[in-house]
């Protein structure tokens, strides 16, 4: 049922849920709090180190001090038990009219002694009483007390919202039923409710997630796939040849891929391994052990620039074969990619690496064995699974890399659907990349260092995101940067902005320039594209580095210290002390900094996970209710091996869903 259903609703507190992707009442129940104000109502004033709630009586007229642009105050003389005191209150100038003499309110703040003045946060109207408030993100313009409203009229609608956990386990972990979750969840009136509605709901989604997991990875485990011959001989050959040594978790890692590849079963294999641990030479070595079977891949990567990285290192790796390898991007002129497709067709190419276009585009295979795609951490399981079946007789191998170096538990279960390799261990050479907090005051230390690198003929990043939220704002900020870079270096080295309103083939020109070494400093307004390799870069320096979470940070410094020189990171921010800046300057293995993202925020970024559509949870936290995932998966697994799930309504819609996807 759409929200329009709602008396109380008009059209611009409409467009307003819209923006918050609420379109049916069904959307408005399940949009969760994240977090509780409990009111605990004071019947005397104190100095304390908390806020406090406190009802009392207007004595006086209001009186509004505008003290400058965007800042005024408002105060009046309050009563609580015939004790007389002051309120002010900041910025709240447009209150003065509703705020009438006798007429009581909520105030919310701090009472000061010595001046016998009440400092309110918020002041609030009509809560007489102790209660627990559902907080919700809202969007500019809307209302905390109207979002709550509505939700009120939605669930009084009794509109049927179902429930997706089976019977038999609501009656096992004795769950309240979802109208009386969905119910607590937004109106609780002690903690236990709160408690129990989470728990179920939480418990819900895990579920529902699990189970779609393991249907996925049980209709995986059931197809067919090709049977791969092809000489372990010449692959060890080609594995000596290599310039360098491969770590042990790279072979482990060749190992399995290799056995999935003779195996008649299909290949669905995730390799997970840090940033510069070395996923492309297994992709390298899976590649040519298809090519000898004499199938053709393709090479998926996210971006154009690495994908024709990744062509320049094929074409190094198989100089001495005879591996037919072609890039395929969208910016390739029509008719040169018509030349490509068809020689694919005629088998004239033997690995074509590009973009996702690459799946998309009309093309026909002529004998197609392996799709590989890289850097693949964004995406869930939806998209995971329409991938592998963009090959319509679904056997194709299908190999994975992703830089998601998450604990190895957390990983099995969350890509239950995949096997899973993981490369832990970087290669030797690499020093650590040195990484030091600063403040903008101390830019002069951060200055020399970079003078330093550029004296060695040493390439720079320098990342200053979007902060402002306006574009235009934004650029002019880095280019102010620039311009002091400029000043700071006397134009003596070509400096650059790299930014998102450019053209792909402006971004790729620079990308070219930077990667050829014209260009000694490279501003980047977003992340830079992940997994680009520049070994010469040496230094990476972030602005306003308290704004990234932490896997974002890992990734950015991971862009440097590519090769055996030494390397450095800044992080530049005004928060010296920010615990997240803080694991970056103690640690540069990725596992050890993703365990410490969970403990610090949670699901967060999970090192790319949540980024991906069916993964953003609406309540539960992959984190935090680890245990309730793990129980979930479970059960789950243990629901669709009983087929029971075959009677229930729900999933069979649900599993129409999973195979329309294909
Ligand atoms: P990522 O896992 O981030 O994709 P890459 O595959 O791009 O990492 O490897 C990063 C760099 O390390 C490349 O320049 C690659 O040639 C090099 N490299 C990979 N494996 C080894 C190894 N075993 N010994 C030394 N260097 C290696
Ligand atoms: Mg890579």
């Amino acid at each position: 049922m759409n929200i329009e259903q709602l008396n109380k609703l008009g059209p611009k507190n409409k467009a307003l849920l819209n923006k918050l992707n609420i379109n049916t009442l069904e959307d408005l129940v399940t949009y969760f709090p994240y977090r509780y104000n409990f009111i605990n109502i004071t019947n005397t004033l104190t100095e304390t180190t908390e806020v406090i709630y406190v009802n009392a009586i207007i004595l006086s007229d209001v009186k509004v001090n505008y003290i400058r642009k965007n800042f005024n105050a408002l105060s009046f003389i309050a009563s609580l038990n015939n004790f007389n005191f002051k309120v002010t209150i900041y910025n709240r100038a447009f209150l003065k009219n509703s705020l009438t003499i006798n007429k009581e309110v909520l105030l919310i703040g701090k009472y000061k002694k010595n001046t016998n003045t009440f400092i309110a946060n918020d002041l609030k109207f009509n809560v007489f009483n102790n209660k627990i408030e559902a907080i919700y993100h809202l969007t500019e313009g809307l209302k905390l007390t109207n979002l709550t409203k509505y939700i009120e009229e939605a669930l009084n609608k009794n509109i049927l919202i179902e429930d997706y956990i089976p019977d038999s386990l609501n009656q096992k972990y004795n769950f309240i039923s979802k109208t009386l979750a969905l119910k607590y969840i937004h109106f609780p009136i002690n903690v236990e409710q709160i408690k129990q509605a989470k728990l179920k709901l939480i418990y819900e989604e895990l579920f529902v997630y699990m189970f779609k997991i393991n249907y996925i990875s049980n209709i995986n485990k059931k197809v067919q796939g090709l049977k791969k011959e092809f000489s372990l001989d010449i692959i060890d050959e080609f594995i000596a040849s290599l310039p360098f040594k491969l770590t042990e978790d790279q072979l482990t890692t060749i190992k399995d891929i290799l056995n999935d590849l003779k195996s008649p079963k299909r290949m669905n294999r995730l390799v997970l391994g840090d940033v510069g641990s070395g996923k492309t030479i297994v992709a390298v070595v899976a590649l040519f052990a298809n090519y000898l079977s004499g199938y053709q891949a393709s090479f998926m990567a996210p971006t154009e620039i690495l994908a024709k990285q990744h062509y320049e290192s094929l074409i190094n790796y198989f100089k001495e074969t005879n591996i037919n390898i072609s890039l395929l991007t969208g910016s390739m002129k029509k008719k040169e990619k018509e030349e490509v497709y068809q020689k694919i067709q005629a088998k004239k190419i033997d690995i074509v690496i590009g973009t996702h276009a690459l799946l998309n585009e009309q093309i026909t295979y002529a004998k197609l064995g392996l799709v590989i795609t890289d850097e693949q951490h964004r995406f869930g399981v939806n998209q995971r699974n329409t991938l592998q079946n963009k090959d319509k007789a679904k056997v194709v191998d299908v190999l994975a890399l992703s830089a998601t170096p998450i604990p190895r538990t957390y990983a099995l279960t969350i890509y239950g659907d995949m096997d899973i390799s993981q490369i832990k261990t970087k290669p030797k050479m690499r020093q650590e990349t040195k990484t030091y907090i600063k403040s903008e005051e101390e830019i002069k230390d951060v200055l020399e260092a970079m003078y330093q690198e550029l004296k060695q003929n040493h390439q720079i990043f320098i990342v200053s995101p979007l902060i402002e939220n306006e574009e235009e704002n934004d650029l002019k900020s880095v280019t102010l940067l620039k311009e002091k870079m400029d000043l700071a270096f006397k134009k003596k080295v070509r400096i650059e902005i790299i930014h998102g309103k450019l053209k792909q083939s402006a971004k790729d020109a620079l990308m070219e320039e930077f990667k050829l070494g014209n260009i000694k400093i490279l501003i980047s307004t977003t992340v830079i594209e992940v997994g680009i390799d520049i070994p010469n870069a040496t230094m990476m320096v972030i602005y306003n580095a308290e704004k990234f979470g932490l896997a974002t940070l890992h990734q950015l410094r991971g862009r440097v210290g590519r090769n055996d020189l030494p390397s450095y990171c800044y992080l530049i921010s005004k928060e010296k002390d920010n615990a997240r800046l803080k694991v970056m300057e103690e640690s540069t293995d990725g596992f050890y900094i993703s365990e410490k993202d969970f403990e610090l925020r949670g699901q967060g970024d999970l090192f790319g996970v949540k980024q991906s559509g069916d993964m953003t949870f609406k309540i539960a936290n992959l984190k935090n209710d680890y245990k309730i995932l793990l129980r979930a998966s479970l059960d789950a697994k243990e629901y669709i091996n009983s087929l029971e799930y075959q009677q229930n309504k729900l999933y069979k819609e649900l599993i129409e869903e999973i195979n329309f996807l294909d």
